[in-house]
């Protein structure tokens, strides 16, 4: 390609008319115009970008404009958009088929896939993080026989009622209180502590243990921005449960497959009992899944009395796409991904200690965010320290410079094999302005 790259705040204008006039149109007969929260923009104000279609690092918006990709559909594109293998893998399963309410040979691929790459023994395929969290509570309650869950502030697993307390993502994002329509009931079998403080895991399990079916943690939190695990903290975890027979589940729906071959379990090995997985495994399909030992999958229905179920679970286009997504994923992709984190964190925070702009750069593996705060990130609090004006203005001006980032400071960035020097050259040149933005921005002293 012989284009240039240069990037001023000029580039673009700073409307967006046809995604404008698309916004209008959906927010009459979509609730706020989006069907997941985060994407309406609403945390840093304008309008979101109606996207008409993605090729390797770039996404192109309804009014033609081309944006370097920092967000991979929130983490499942680690190839980039359109990969060539993954797309011919799913042309090849919808021109057999695209769903036939039948085991098939796909999912048991898939399925020993995953078995081979983490410590699950077993594993059940489902459509969404959502479903593979909830199931694998419901599984730790059935196993267990006990109700109390214990999950942490700034985590999230999805949009579960008994997990929607002090989550992250869009709860986080949009500053929501705990949602109406989550029963009492269900939040009261919820014990929700700070992240990475194992007394507090003592002191609850102390008080409540018998009655604690299962501690949910993120295997490295990315929905509060990237805040990583102190050093043995899921072990701790693992350690307390098992001392008082409950179970830990370790969700790694965002970081599985992404950050090595075996998730963050590959980095940081946890005898957890059992795994949420999601987003990479499905190449940009929905697909998810559960698993762990086999004694305890073996309780799902119709192996056992734990029910379970999905019309559209294990769907071939989702197998399909998901197959070839791993089967790309060697050491040297993940060397990549890597590689590509490090240089796209070190051009913004650079950028930003040019501007004299606070921030903090936090990574867990190849996930990282920037925390616009001077404090010590380690949990949700601290990551509530950070300055969203700050984020906010340097959002728009890379934004307008033609990247996109996760419209929302407390959401991780994600890297893809994509990204080429024409994609890196893109985010550098337009750092500098968005620092500047930001640095004009703050609403914080010092
Ligand atoms: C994205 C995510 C979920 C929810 O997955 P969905 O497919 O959006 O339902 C659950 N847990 C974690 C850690 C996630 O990042």
């Amino acid at each position: 390609m012989t284009e240039t790259h240069s990037a001023g705040a000029s580039r673009f204008p700073a409307d967006a008319p046809a995604s404008e006039a698309l916004f209008d149109r959906a927010r009459s007969i979509i609730p706020g115009g989006v069907n997941s929260p985060v994407r309406a923009f609403q945390a840093v104000g304008g309008t979101p970008r109606f996207m008409a279609r993605g090729a390797g690092p770039w996404l192109f918006d309804a009014d033609g404009r081309r944006y370097v990709d920092l967000v991979s559909s929130w983490g499942p594109l680690i190839l980039g958009h359109a990969h060539p293998e993954v797309v011919a893998a799913v042309q090849e399963a919808a021109a057999r088929g695209t769903s036939f309410g039948t085991p098939t040979a796909g999912e048991v691929e898939l399925a020993a896939e995953i078995v081979d790459r983490t410590p699950v023994e077993q594993v059940r395929l489902v459509n969404s993080g959502t479903e593979a969290t909830m199931s694998a509570i419901r599984l730790a309650r059935g196993f267990t026989g006990r109700s109390r869950i214990v999950k942490f502030a700034g985590c999230y697993h999805g949009h579960v009622d008994a997990l929607l307390a002090a989550a992250g993502s869009g709860v986080a994002t949009l500053g929501l209180p705990d949602s109406p329509g989550v029963t009492g009931a269900a939040a009261s079998e919820t014990i929700v502590l700070p992240y990475n403080d194992p007394a507090a895991v003592a002191a609850a399990f102390a008080t409540d243990g018998d009655h604690i079916a299962a501690v949910i943690t993120e295997a490295a939190p990315g929905n509060m921005g990237v805040v990583a695990p102190r050093d043995g903290f899921n072990q701790e975890l693992a350690r307390i449960a098992h001392e008082h027979g409950a179970l830990l589940i370790v969700d790694e729906v965002m970081t599985g497959f992404r950050v090595s071959a075996g998730g963050w379990a590959g980095l940081d090995p946890v005898d957890a009992d059992l795994f949420t997985f999601g987003k990479v495994m499905g190449g940009g399909l929905p697909a998810a899944a559960f698993g762990g030992r086999a004694e305890i999958m073996g309780r799902l229905a119709p192996a056992g009395p734990v029910y379970q179920a999905g019309t559209l679970s294990g769907n071939p286009l989702a197998c399909a796409a998901g197959l070839a997504t791993l089967r790309l994923a060697d050491a040297a992709l993940y060397r990549r991904l890597d590689e590509l984190s490090a240089t796209v964190g070190k051009l913004a925070s650079d950028a930003l200690a040019a501007a004299g702009v606070p921030h903090r750069l936090s990574y867990a593996g190849n996930m990282f965010s920037i925390f616009f705060t001077e404090a010590d990130v380690v949990d949700y609090d601290s990551a509530r320290t950070q300055d969203t004006a700050a984020f906010r203005a340097f959002f728009h001006a890379m934004l307008s410079a033609g990247v996109y980032l996760p419209p929302s400071a407390f959401e991780s960035w994600f890297v893809s094999t994509a990204l080429d020097d024409a994609a890196l050259e893109q985010i550098a040149a337009a750092l500098p302005a968005a620092a500047d933005a930001a640095a004009a921005a703050r609403t914080h002293g010092g």
